[in-house]
């Protein structure tokens, strides 16, 4: 089994961004709402019609759920009451970029053709078939 980082999604979505009539953007903007208004500008900017191109996005709140985070920097509060200075060595073999769970994508368009393409390049991807859920691209 391969394992999927941060890296190995984004290039998915470049790769996806690059297919005619897509828009594809990983870790873009904060939410779902900001990031459909930011993509269908994007689209919009590509030539596409956004009411009917495939536009797709991760954004970084998901993101940040679904990759293991760098080490925090060290905070200055130092004094912690309860004294659980949890994992010293975190910033060892710095885990940053491992996938850690599922991603949700947002999108916009034809679901089959999307979910289509992301699979033939690899990846597996969860999808009930209704347009209003998102797609969930599988850790494995
Ligand atoms: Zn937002």
């Amino acid at each position: 089994m391969r394992i999927l980082d941060r890296g190995t999604i984004k290039l998915l979505f470049e790769t996806l961004d690059k297919l005619p009539n897509f828009a594809a953007k990983f870790n873009w903007t904060c939410c779902s709402s900001c990031g459909f208004h930011a993509i269908t500008d994007y689209a919009e900017e590509k030539g596409l019609n956004w009411e009917t191109c495939n536009t797709l996005f991760c954004h970084m709140q998901d993101c940040q759920g679904s990759f293991a985070r760098a080490s925090k920097p060290a905070r200055e509060d130092d004094e912690d009451p309860e004294g659980d200075d949890e994992d010293p060595e975190e910033s060892e073999g710095d885990p940053g970029d491992k996938m850690i769970a599922d991603l949700y994508i947002t999108w916009n368009g034809n679901g089959k053709e999307i979910t289509k393409c992301i699979e033939n390049l690899g990846f597996t991807v969860e999808w009930n078939g209704d347009k209003g859920t998102r797609l969930l691209l599988k850790n494995v």
